[in-house]
């Protein structure tokens, strides 16, 4: 990556908390920490919450709840403070309007008297006339009568900065040399009306003050760079200064739509419910954009840090693909030493009303967990696979019932029960031995058939941890029990 400079690394990561934190905003995340971490540099963590309608407070927790619980810990920030802060925009504001002020009265800033209803008569009218959109200068000089009007008409200019002629380039440590034409970037807005800042105008300025050195962001962000970097020679700061930007590819969607916020299916915390885990999605966020050289799929944090290089960044857009994360998300589990596992799925079981959490309910989890080890993909689905152990009420799902009812199952379920009851030691052994002897070689069943029907009778359902195990897990009273009552 390009240095400009051999100041520190310094990277943030500056959401505006509209709504859950989604993919695109989390693999941005993971790529400042990453890279922050990769050359010891500081990690920022910046809440950019100038736009006070749409932040919330809430959203704003939940988005310091999802860095720790994603493991991407700040240097500075929100809770751990830092040299340069406040690190939230809305505790900065008299900051802004100390830049601004300071803009106004150099003259790259003028104050803009323009009505809503007017801009958008002119935009119109560009329209009409097919050239490029934006604002067109008017107010950068406002003779004596028009400003007497607009005041007497009681009107609130913003301030906007003056773009000059000519273009701006920058080097973007992914995309290469980028030129803005400033034909295309017209004049624009640094304060409201009601004095708040707008984004352009913050950002910029935290970013020099908080003497940011990399900005690796979204390629959404690219066009608004040009307007950045004007306010940043307003401040009067030496190009040496400036941060190196670095634009990430977008984050397409699976039918290659773009991602979008609005998509519940893209918020981390969609995916936290379902029981992905937090280094699964980070491991497969990891792989959306950067690869670590090799074609191997099992990234660990260590091993992300080590290798992470913007080099390594590609510049097309890469998709997301749900399967490839899904089984990422089943390898992690298998890797979990059993407590591990445990303390993760309990709170599903909890929530699920599976459990209430006593530890003989904890111990029979235990047992039963590396029965479904290697079968589930999500944490989630550990309720459906060990429900049938607990709860006084057990039936047999509604749409399996049809599937023990027939003929043949009944007599299945029959000879089962006759030999289960002679069966000594309650062993997964013991009961495989016994139900083999009858099924398969007296009745000469096929597994798939004669086990399905005692599965349902057993478990409820057709999907369950291996069913000679889950047998002995729920014990001879209770196993015999289901099949008599399954017998019709
Ligand atoms: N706050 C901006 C956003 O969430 C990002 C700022 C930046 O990275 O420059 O879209």
């Amino acid at each position: 990556m390009p240095t400009n400079t051999s100041r520190p690394v310094r990277v943030r990561f500056a959401p505006s908390p509209t709504g859950e934190l989604h993919v695109g905003n989390i693999r941005t995340a993971l790529f400042d920490w990453a890279y922050a971490r990769h050359t010891g540099g500081q990690f920022i963590f910046r809440i950019e919450d100038t736009d006070t309608e749409r932040v919330t407070d809430e959203y704003i927790q939940a988005a310091l709840g999802t860095l720790k619980w994603l493991g991407l810990t700040w240097d500075e920030g929100p809770e751990v403070g830092g040299p340069y802060g406040p690190y939230l925009q809305s505790q900065r504001l008299d900051i802004y309007a100390e830049w601004a002020a300071k803009f106004l009265a150099q003259g790259d800033a003028y104050y803009c008297y323009c009505s809503s209803e007017e801009l958008e008569a002119r935009r119109e009218a560009q329209r009409a006339a097919n050239v490029a959109p934006g604002y067109d200068g008017k107010c950068r000089t406002v003779s004596a009568e028009d400003l007497t009007r607009y005041t007497s008409e009681g009107r609130k200019p913003v301030l906007r900065m003056r773009m000059p002629d000519g273009s701006t380039t920058f080097t973007d440590a992914i995309r290469g040399e980028v030129t803005f034409d400033h034909n295309f970037v017209p004049d624009f807005v640094l304060v409201r009306g009601d004095g708040s800042p707008l984004y352009t105008l913050a950002v910029a300025v935290d970013d020099i003050m908080m003497k940011v050195s990399h900005v690796l962001r979204g390629e959404d962000l690219l066009s608004s760079t040009p307007r950045q970097i004007r306010v940043y020679q307003a401040m009067g700061v030496t190009p040496e200064e400036y941060p190196v930007f670095a634009h990430l590819p977008f984050v397409m969607g699976q039918d290659n739509a773009k991602l979008s916020k609005r998509n519940g299916e893209v918020s981390i915390a969609w995916y936290r419910e379902r029981g992905f885990l937090p280094e699964a999605i980070c491991n497969y966020l990891a792989l959306l954009g950067w690869s670590p050289g090799d074609d191997r799929e099992n990234v660990t944090m260590q091993e992300l840090t080590e290798l992470f290089t913007v080099e390594r960044v590609h510049s097309s857009p890469a998709r997301f693909d749900m399967k490839k994360l899904e089984a990422i998300n089943g390898d992690k589990i298998r890797l979990l030493d059993l407590e591990d596992f445990l303390a993760r799925v309990t709170p599903f079981l909890v929530k699920d009303g599976i459990i209430s959490g006593t530890p003989d309910e904890l111990d029979l989890v235990r047992m039963a967990l590396p029965l479904i080890q290697e079968r589930i993909v999500t944490l989630a689905e550990v309720t459906a696979m060990l429900k049938f152990l607990f709860g006084e009420n057990f039936a047999i799902e509604t749409e399996s019932l049809p599937k023990i009812a027939d003929e043949q199952s009944q007599i299945v379920l029959k000879r089962s029960l006759q030999v289960l009851e002679q069966v000594g030691e309650w062993s997964h052994v013991a009961i495989e031995a016994a139900l083999r002897l009858v099924l398969i070689d007296e009745l000469a069943l096929k597994p798939r058939i004669a086990f399905s029907a005692l599965r349902i009778a057993v478990t409820g359902s057709h999907i369950s941890p291996p069913l000679f195990e889950s047998m002995e897990l729920l014990g001879r009273d209770r196993s015999l029990a289901r099949l008599k009552s399954a017998i019709s």
